[in-house]
């Protein structure tokens, strides 16, 4: 039997309504039984909340990504994010988190102390509204996981959980997210090959109930990918390059990583 596969991190906003008609058929015939799309700000949590209540398959995140931290010198704009998460299909607070890569993007280095000041703020604001919602959170940290697992300690965390998306570390990272309960959602990074060695070593250190997979679709397809964009159904291939990483076969992972979802994002509840 095929795998029902849950994808616990896409931005389904970044697709017009036109392309996600076509995008959620074909995760629906890869045996995509549920999807969490996930906010970047005010804007695309608003389309991502829309999005979840029209398509059953789908639940949302809201929040404001690190890289947009710096537009909000007063901290995270919490009534509008609180606003939007009294849906029925929003699930869990994200993408939040912390950056300290510097953003070639936007053209910024966040080795700027102020401009990693007001992360934080922003960041431990949304981990509060969180709790206050009993929330689970969905973790953005680039170059970041001793300041990120510091406070999520400091905020209590443990009391709503969570996982950290695109999940990129060492063995370290992995046990002190893991002693807050904390689960880990991987993506297409596996496929490329630079990436063995040492981040397959951290692959593999994912205890087998905290890890969730994850196609972060539109972004990062995987390597050898004919399109720039990556879609849901991506997780047939994403799945079976962790499963080849970690030694198993791919229906026993795609299937153990939807049955942890209901555990690392506790208020979802993963259709029968
Ligand atoms: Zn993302």
């Amino acid at each position: 039997m095929a795998p029902r596969i849950v994808d616990a991190h896409c931005h389904l906003d970044a697709f017009s309504d036109d392309e996600l008609i076509g995008v959620l058929a074909d995760a629906r015939a890869a045996g995509v039984v549920l999807l969490i799309t996930v906010g970047m700000d005010v804007a695309t949590s608003r389309r991502g909340t829309g999005i979840a209540a029209a398509h059953e398959p789908v639940l949302a995140a809201v929040g404001l990504h690190p890289w947009n931290a710096q537009d909000f010198p007063d901290g995270a704009p919490v009534a509008e994010l609180e606003a939007l998460a009294g849906a029925d299909d929003v699930v869990a607070v994200g993408e939040i988190g912390l950056d300290f890569v510097d953003n070639s993007w936007l053209g910024l280095s966040y080795a700027d102390p102020a401009l990693r000041a007001r992360q934080e703020r922003v960041f431990r604001d949304q981990l509060q509204m969180a709790r206050r919602l009993g929330l689970p959170v969905i973790l953005h940290s680039r170059g970041a996981h001793a300041t990120t697992t510091r406070v999520l300690a400091e905020e209590g965390m443990e009391e709503v959980g969570g996982c950290v998306q695109f999940f990129e570390g060492t063995p370290a990272d992995v046990e002190a997210y893991a002693a807050l309960g904390f689960g880990f959602s991987v993506g297409s990074s596996v496929t490329f090959p630079g990436a063995a060695g040492a981040w397959h070593e951290t692959v593999r250190a994912i205890p087998p109930e905290l890890l969730l997979v994850e196609s972060d679709a539109p972004w990062l397809p995987y390597h050898g990918h004919a399109s720039t964009r990556s879609a849901p159904a991506d997780l047939i291939a994403i799945g079976a390059a962790i499963a080849r990483v970690r030694g198993v076969e791919p229906e026993a992972l795609l299937g153990a990583a939807t049955a942890n979802v209901d555990r690392v994002l506790r208020t979802v509840r993963t259709p029968a």
